[in-house]
């Protein structure tokens, strides 16, 4: 378990910028946060910052770029990530760059006295079955390796090819479908013996109880505003502003 430090008692959770070289709205709204974040005792950055990742090896000159902003904001408080769904290539050598720390798909953390998760959400979406055989073929070592050593063309294509499939099935899913399971949910809180969860990728940001006084805290994506949940020793909230 990561016992966050409780300095500032102010911790604060960010997902789904789905940054890329297409989006400088996004990539400028990105800079004015992490410049303007002082005092915090961590930051999660919990999946997807990059609308695709294709490489370490590969990084575009605009993620070098955020790389050099995360890098000079953890000399001032932690940064952990958790991969997203479409970062999730994302490796040690990029990490390092960037100062911040790879966590697992699923990390316990100690917040203020809670016992908490923080992870994507895309593991909680249980109902998605295509989606989940698609993350157990891209979870393997033999093929995470065979992709990294394809030439950057191939490597673009193939990532092309699956946002176009995602985009064009997700249209035939419904919404209940691409939410987390609410027994998996139950399920990781369970096994974790935690009482509040902390997610991203469903990008409907919102403040949960759920029984037996747990939490859910889901935080937004960037495509229209921005979106952090701040959490203190007491307190909650989700805020967002116009990009
Ligand atoms: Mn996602």
């Amino acid at each position: 378990m990561l016992k966050i430090d409780r300095t500032h008692k102010r911790t604060v959770f960010i997902a789904d910028l789905h940054l890329s070289g297409n989006r400088p709205d996004i990539n400028s709204a990105f800079k004015t946060f992490i410049q303007s974040q002082r005092e915090l005792d961590a930051l999660f950055i919990m999946g997807d910052l990059f609308e695709y990742w294709i490489g370490d090896d590969i990084a575009e000159p605009f993620a070098l770029e955020v790389a050099q902003l995360i890098k000079q904001a953890s000399s001032r408080f932690p940064i952990y990530y958790t991969h997203g769904n479409r970062d999730f290539l994302i490796d040690n050598s990029f990490a390092q760059l960037s100062g911040m720390t790879l966590l697992p798909e699923v990390q316990k953390i100690d917040l203020y006295g809670r016992q908490a998760i923080v992870a994507h959400g895309d593991s909680l979406c249980t109902d998605d079955h295509d989606y989940q055989k698609f993350r157990r073929f891209r979870n393997q070592k033999w093929a995470r390796w065979l992709y990294l050593h394809l030439p950057k063309k191939r490597r673009q294509k193939i990532a092309d090819g699956i946002r176009e499939n995602s985009a064009s099935s997700k249209q035939g899913k419904t919404l209940e479908i691409m939410d987390v399971n609410a027994s998996a949910v139950e399920a990781t809180l369970n096994q974790y013996q935690a009482q509040l969860l902390i997610h991203g990728h469903t990008h409907r940001p919102f403040l949960h109880d759920l029984k037996d006084g747990r939490k859910r805290w889901v935080v937004g994506d960037w495509y229209q505003q921005t979106s952090a949940l701040v959490v203190s020793d007491t307190d909650a909230q989700l805020i967002s502003s116009e990009l």
